[in-house]
């Protein structure tokens, strides 16, 4: 039963029950319009609440039925608020919890609410780049008064029911039974007439026509590529200029454009994206999870303090082990500075620098962390060092323990065979800097036991990070593409661009970051120790050779003062420098190349198509579980535009066939080789399909 219904004297109880969170799926607002109707038939009853099983009045649309035919099937949404709203009984929403999305537009129709403290209440919707469609933004600034609903209709935040007291006719003190007191208020005003509706209030405001006009600016500035934030603007502007029904039909009318945005369809795509990327084939509710209570990191460079500190922010303490005193002391030092300096600029609370710290031990031991249940190398990338490692921690580490491996391309199938244990062994990429970055890429070897698989999954969530999962391969799903990328990006160097113009492109298609800019900032020798360990493995991969040259003469990037740009000594802002310019032509010239002017198309197009021919590779190979997964590793980890989705959306929404296109012409072109199209590409555009609709 989606909703159940009782009567409580002369008040009829109409409680959603659809868990988990009451979404007000078609069965639920069938079986809810059905209750309203049987209590204005039944003369016994007088009143009627509306309310939530469980934890949550109702957190809104239910997430199953997005895009599909359900969510416009009747009775919508819209008509079950119209069947409250019209009823002749008064109708009272009984909230505890959460009260989001369709949920509070239910609860705007009703003839009063009344509200346990602490729900969490909010139109969220332009989070998916919405507005909201049921009335909503219409009645949400006639109950609240124009600034505050503007506000949260804007931000999509929630704010706490005791905090809204225009919203509320009453909000209980906690720890009050809910439906008991909610019944006992629906009798209090079971014989009042008129029935108070909150469309037939004004949207107030002392002057609606200035206070629109600077909330349009303003928006319009914060909302960068998004078009939501400005419509959410418009139809509460309509609250204030139109009678209600009016308004009402502009909601459905800009709700109707929106949903058909490619901002929004990218936003909805990477809310599912996030959700997807959790379930993983084999790995069920069932399977057993190992206890993760204590966390040890080998290595406290740049990642391994980055890893330590996440660990502490999610409160699972955490040991570092270092090869020498001097390198343990300057890693607890950055981690202890990092700490400061964060609580200095406000960003974290005085209290819990001292709370984290002690989360935070050190040691050069590696017998001091046999009792973690799960220790996560991060020292150099470097195969004979790292199997080193993964054979003291096989002598140390108690039996169970999960051992991870931090390396961003390393084989983790060969650092598993160091040990007599590799069902215990798995990859666990985290990104720089650890403790901010999202992005959990999670390496499943082939021996991988699925309960460590499961236990780093759960974990990922612990640290609010995205997890997901990756096979073995050069790389993994990140790296292998961002090579790819960042191949083409030189040779657009030597064909003719600067590294400005190749950055400049890229960050207006919508990157945080160019490719070289992102390189100077992580500095430009880790790739050169990467492309060195590849000229060995693979002699004919063909690259630019700038970036060599680049490192050859100490420009290592940020670090060094100078990379592919240079930097003013305390000064991040990227200058050009003509010492790179002369470079860069100079190689050009030993190549033989005419130098060209290449627009801003073609190096976007090079680049990103580069990424999805990859991508294709890596999603036919089973690399990643699918397409989304690897939309996800590029949303989450390198600083893709979220308004474009991902790699593979965004090749969804140009069009297979216009992507294959492009690559066959630059297969035809340069280097040529590195433009073969993935046979998952060519055959998915032959058949009229998308990476994320096979
Ligand atoms: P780093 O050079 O900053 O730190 C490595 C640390 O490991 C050093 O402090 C070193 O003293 C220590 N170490 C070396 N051998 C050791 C041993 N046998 N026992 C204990 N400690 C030892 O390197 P990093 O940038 O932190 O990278 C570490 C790993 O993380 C590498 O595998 C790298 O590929 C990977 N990674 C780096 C980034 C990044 O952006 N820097 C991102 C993702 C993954």
């Amino acid at each position: 039963m989606s909703v159940e219904y009782a009567l409580h004297g002369a008040v009829a109880v109409i409680t959603f029950n659809n868990p988990p969170v009451n979404g007000l799926g078609l069965a639920t607002r069938s079986a809810a319009v059905d209750g309203i109707r049987r209590a204005q038939q039944d003369p016994q009853v007088k009143a009627i609440v509306l309310t939530g099983a469980g934890k949550v009045f109702s957190g809104g649309a239910d997430i199953r039925e997005f895009n599909s035919p359900k969510a416009l099937t009747e009775p919508t949404l819209h008509t079950l608020i119209r069947t409250a709203e019209e009823s002749v009984k008064p109708v009272v929403a009984a909230i505890h919890g959460v009260c989001m999305g369709g949920g509070l537009e239910l609860a705007l129709g009703c003839h009063y609410r009344v509200a346990l403290p602490g729900a969490q209440v909010a139109l969220p919707e332009v989070k998916l780049g919405l507005l909201p469609g049921a009335g909503g933004t219409q009645r949400l600034p006639r109950a609240l008064g124009l600034e505050p609903a503007l506000d949260m209709i804007v931000s999509g935040n929630p704010v706490l029911s005791e905090k809204l007291p225009a919203l509320f006719d009453e909000v209980f003190a906690a720890g009050t039974d809910l439906v008991a007191a909610a019944v006992a208020f629906a009798e209090s005003i079971g014989d009042a007439r008129p029935l108070p509706k909150v469309r037939d209030r004004q949207a107030g405001h002392a002057d609606a026509g200035a206070f629109l006009q600077a909330a349009r600016t303003q928006v319009a500035a914060a909302a960068g590529p998004f078009p939501a934030p400005l419509e959410c603007v418009e139809t509460v502007a309509a609250a204030v200029t139109m009678p209600f029904e009016q308004g009402l039909a502009f909601e459905r009318e800009r709700f109707m454009h929106l949903i058909r945005t490619p901002e929004s369809r990218a936003l909805r795509h990477a809310f599912f994206a996030e959700r997807e990327a959790a379930k993983v084939p084999g790995i069920s509710a069932d399977t057993p999870r190992r206890p993760v209570e204590r966390a040890a990191v080998v290595g406290a460079g740049t990642m391994g303090g980055g890893i330590a500190m996440a660990f502490a922010k999610a409160g699972i303490p955490v040991t570092l082990v270092e090869s020498s005193t001097e390198a343990l002391d300057k890693g607890m030092t950055a981690i202890r500075a990092h700490y400061e300096g964060a609580a200095a600029k406000g960003k974290l609370a005085p209290a819990l620098v001292a709370q984290r710290m002690a989360l935070v031990a050190g040691t050069v031991n590696f017998a001091d962390i046999a009792a973690a249940d799960i220790v996560v190398e991060a020292v150099f990338e470097d195969m004979d060092v790292k199997e080193a490692v993964f054979r003291q921690l096989d002598d140390v580490m108690k039996p169970g323990a999960i051992l991870a491996t931090n390396t961003s391309t390393l084989d983790v199938d060969r650092l598993a065979a160091a040990t007599g244990r590799p069902q215990d062994v798995i990859g666990t990429h985290f990104f720089s800097p650890a403790h901010v970055m999202k992005l959990l890429e999670i390496v499943r070897g082939h021996a991988t036991g699925s309960d460590v698989l499961a236990t780093v999954l759960a974990l990922a969530k612990r640290l609010k990070k995205t997890g997901v999962v990756s096979g073995v391969c050069d790389g993994f799903i990140g790296n292998r593409m961002i090579e790819q990328y960042v191949r083409q990006a030189g040779f657009l160097l030597d064909e003719g661009c600067t590294p400005a113009q190749v950055d400049g492109a890229l960050e207006r298609f919508g990157f945080a970051m160019g490719p070289f800019r992102m390189s100077d900032l992580a500095g430009n020798d880790i790739g050169w120790a990467i492309r060195k360990r590849r000229a060995a493995e693979r002699p004919d991969f063909a690259y630019s050779k700038t970036a060599d040259l680049l490192c050859e003469i100490g420009r290592f990037g940020q670090k060094s003062g100078a990379g592919w740009y240079d930097y003013r000594p305390g000064d991040r802002t990227p200058q050009p420098s003509a010492e790179v310019e002369e470079l860069i032509t100079t190689h050009s010239r030993e190549l033989g190349i005419e130098r060209r002017q290449i627009g801003d198309a073609e190096i976007v197009e090079r680049l990103v198509y580069a990424l999805v021919n990859e991508g294709a590779r890596i999603l036919e190979e089973g690399i990643a579980l699918r397409a989304s997964d690897i939309d996800m590793v590029y949303l989450t980890g390198y600083g893709f535009p979220l308004f474009r989705g991902g790699p593979m959306f965004h090749a969804d929404t140009v069009g297979l066939p216009a992507v294959l296109a492009a690559i066959e012409r630059f297969a035809a072109g340069r280097h040529g080789d590195a433009w073969q199209p993935a046979p998952l590409l060519a055959r998915l555009a032959a058949e009229g399909k998308g990476f994320n609709q096979r």
